[in-house]
């Protein structure tokens, strides 16, 4: 169900539709929008008696939403969601291209420091790095833990540049959640409905990564528990999909970002590195993720890729980053879009 509000309608209109939604016994989820605000209501106890709730002052309207994801639908909120960060310029579905980039996993400070510098040098705005990993086989390397994320908080420290990384569970999400800018759920916990709730109740903005085999209703369904719990924060990131196809490891559903954005108004990244799982393919699929509209790139750097400890042969070396960068602001700039900067921070970190 869904309060459209009067383009007029006051704060406090909206504050007694929420009182009297709580009252009922359900959750208002209030969405100011840049015409007018809509409010979802989301509970799982049977039927919604909304007759009351058009009659109040201020209401323009209540609807059924019919489709089964309701928060992250245009039909709640038509404009655009904007992740906003404090201390940068960079945004996540705004104008601007959002680039996270980093290695696989954090595997020393060393590592960590050589990969950090180049990225932020070549114009990435947030640095990612698995401090958790989640390995197919138990004797791989499983990350630092702690370790990597106070490394990944120096990061940010030195160069002004915001972290990305991954939860497995909630025990790393608490620790996810202290030292790093946005916390990352992967793909093979796209379906962690427990997961998915405690991100919900974050403060931070959580990237939602594709499951192997979800479609889009089950992606954008995992994105809904999340913002149910009342985090409307998360951008979503299309990272392939599993098919018949071998010569590359995953397909990159690139077709999934306009259906995405016909349907939700969530930012949508792409993932070309875990997409094709081979370096070669990393630069032509991020031209053709920002030419189709893609809100950014994910994208796995390592100054050493054939020592890396996990994802090495889908790692670009430094200086082909720096080349992706320079093809991704030209592809930028025919779809109307730029690639920021960090910020002040930063270019006084470059000095
Ligand atoms: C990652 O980004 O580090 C990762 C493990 O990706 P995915 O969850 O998409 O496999
Ligand atoms: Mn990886």
């Amino acid at each position: 169900m869904l309060v459209v509000m009067k383009a007029h309608a006051t704060e406090e209109q909206v504050r007694l539709v929420c009182e009297k939604i709580e009252k009922l016994g359900y959750r208002p989820h209030a969405m100011p929008g840049a015409t007018r605000t809509a409010i979802g209501i989301t509970g799982n106890s049977g039927v919604f008696e909304h007759g009351t709730l058009e009659e109040m002052p201020g209401v323009q309207e209540v609807i059924k939403v019919s489709k089964p994801y309701k928060l992250v639908s245009r039909d709640l909120k038509e404009d655009n969601t904007i992740i906003r960060f404090t201390a940068t310029e960079a945004t996540i579905g705004g104008q601007g291209l959002a680039v996270v980039a980093g290695p696989c996993a954090i595997e020393s400070r060393d590592q960590a420091f050589a990969v950090a510098g180049r990225v932020v040098r070549a114009g990435a705005q947030f640095f990612r790095g698995g401090a958790y990993k989640p390995r197919t086989s138990p004797y791989s390397f499983q990350g630092l833990g702690e370790e990597a994320l106070q490394i990944m908080a120096e990061i940010r420290q030195r160069y002004g540049i915001k972290i990305i990384t991954e939860a497995i569970d909630n025990e790393s999400l608490d620790l996810v959640e202290e030292y790093a800018d946005m916390i990352q759920i992967g793909a093979r916990n796209m379906q962690n409905f427990s997961l998915l709730k405690r991100a919900g109740r974050s403060k931070k903005p959580v990237l939602l990564k594709r499951g192997m085999s979800a479609t889009l209703e089950e992606f954008l369904m995992a994105a809904e528990y999340i913002l149910s719990e009342g985090n409307y924060n998360v951008a979503l990131c299309e990272r392939g999909v599993r098919t018949f196809a071998d010569h590359t490891r995953n397909t990159l559903d690139l077709s999934v970002v306009p259906a995405v954005q016909r349907l939700s108004h969530l930012p949508i990244l792409v993932d070309p590195s875990h997409g094709t799982g081979k370096r070669n393919k990393v630069t032509p699929l991020s031209r053709a993720a920002v030419a189709v509209g893609a809100d950014g790139l994910m994208v796995e750097v390592h100054n050493k890729p054939d020592e890396a400890m996990s994802d090495g042969p889908q790692s670009l070396f430094p200086d082909q980053f720096d080349e992706l960068m320079g093809q991704v602001r030209q592809i930028a700039a025919v779809v109307g879009r730029t690639v920021p900067g960090i910020g002040v921070k930063n270019s006084f970190a470059m000095i």
